[in-house]
């Protein structure tokens, strides 16, 4: 598995990824095996602390992707919209199949304790403050940060989080950028970290 790999519009996964991604259940949800683990390690630490996550999404196979984009498709166009615009607006939060990395079983999206959905309440919620504050140390990273939407591509989603590994998390972090950033200006020279299993 390759921790920092890119999945978007432009560079879906190929066919028949998922079938090759060895995935362990924790917290409800699937996810990559590693990333797995590294989730369960975090969530009892915040826990330990006095803060309870809620994981509300794992691993997506490309069929339930492609089922939640036509639902939403079909649910702004009940509301009024044309295709055009229904694409338009679904296209903002969520990924078309085969260009999510929820297919890549190493995102995860949280909540507060108890809540069913994601929102943007949860950027203010302690467990936020707590997972930018700590979430590197166990390897992920807030994805789609604020002022980076030019450069992901996606908006700013304060519940979506990605493994791609302590050292490369921590880097990213440190350094204020964002996957894409880190993939340009490090690659080269953290290049082992990129081949590990
Ligand atoms: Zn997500």
């Amino acid at each position: 598995m390759d921790y920092l790999m890119i999945v978007n519009r432009f560079e879906p996964l190929e066919e028949g990824f998922e079938k090759r991604i060895k995935l362990a259940k924790v917290r409800g949800v699937y996810l990559e095996k590693q990333t797995a683990l590294s989730l369960e390690k975090m969530l009892q630490d915040a826990q330990a602390g006095g803060i309870d996550i809620q994981v509300i999404s794992g691993f997506r196979s490309a069929d339930y992707q492609q089922l939640l984009w036509e639902r939403e498709i079909s649910k702004e166009m009940a509301n009024g919209l044309d295709y055009r615009q229904a694409v338009k607006k679904t296209g903002e939060t969520l990924a078309l199949p085969h260009c999510s990395e929820h297919e890549t079983g190493l995102a995860v999206d949280f909540a507060q304790k108890g809540e069913k959905d994601v929102g943007y309440g949860f950027a203010c919620s302690s467990q936020s403050v707590w997972l930018e504050r700590n979430a590197h140390r166990y390897g992920f990273i807030l994805r789609y940060p604020r002022l980076k939407e030019h450069i992901t591509g996606i908006a700013f989603e304060p519940w979506h989080y990605r493994y791609v590994g302590s050292e490369s998390a921590s880097i990213i972090k440190k350094s204020g950028i964002c996957l894409e950033e880190f993939l340009d200006f490090y690659q080269d020279k953290y290049l082992f970290v990129t081949n590990r299993e």
